[in-house]
């Protein structure tokens, strides 16, 4: 398992359900926690290493030592309010940071990995990664959510670094 870095094509796709949560998935997203916290990331969605499916992990920052991790499959943003400018960056545009627009505050509706539903009401840094990390899941980078102006400078930068 390896992270896709941009312009890989398969960043652009739309991903589907997923439909058992069964071993293979619980597996596959192990390894996806032990990838990003091996690389101190915040959260790493599905289709950046390669399937295209509706999950992402990224880390729970309701625990101080951040040393928890969640997993979100077939998420879903039911409720949002307010806006916020966070700096953010992307384990497949690495090296790369700029401000965007999120929502300030977001009901988020998914699965664990028990198949529960799990609903869960974050702001701060966890309403910001739950949102980035669900856009992966439509083919949203987060270049999508920046200004006009700053996304259009930004965009130069990386196709002149990513080839
Ligand atoms: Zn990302």
């Amino acid at each position: 398992m390896e992270i896709k870095i941009y312009p890989d094509p398969i960043l652009l796709e739309n991903c589907k359900d997923v439909v058992n949560i069964d071993e293979g998935l619980v597996s596959t997203a192990k390894e996806m926690i032990n990838i990003m916290r091996s690389v101190d990331g915040i959260g790493l969605a599905a289709p950046q290493v390669g399937i295209l499916q509706r999950f992402f992990v990224c880390i729970d920052f309701a625990n101080e030592n951040r040393e928890d991790s969640l997993v979100l499959i077939n998420p879903k943003i039911t409720e949002m309010e307010g806006r916020t400018e966070s700096k953010e960056g992307c384990l497949s545009i690495p090296g790369f940071y700029e401000y965007v627009y999120r929502y300030e505050k977001i009901q988020i509706d998914a699965l664990d990995l028990d198949g529960n539903e799990v609903i869960y009401h974050p702001d701060g840094l966890q309403s910001v990664v739950f949102q980035h990390e669900n856009d992966h899941l439509d083919g949203i980078l987060f270049p999508e959510r920046m200004s006009q102006i700053k996304k259009d400078i930004f965009m130069k930068k990386i196709n002149k670094e990513f080839k």
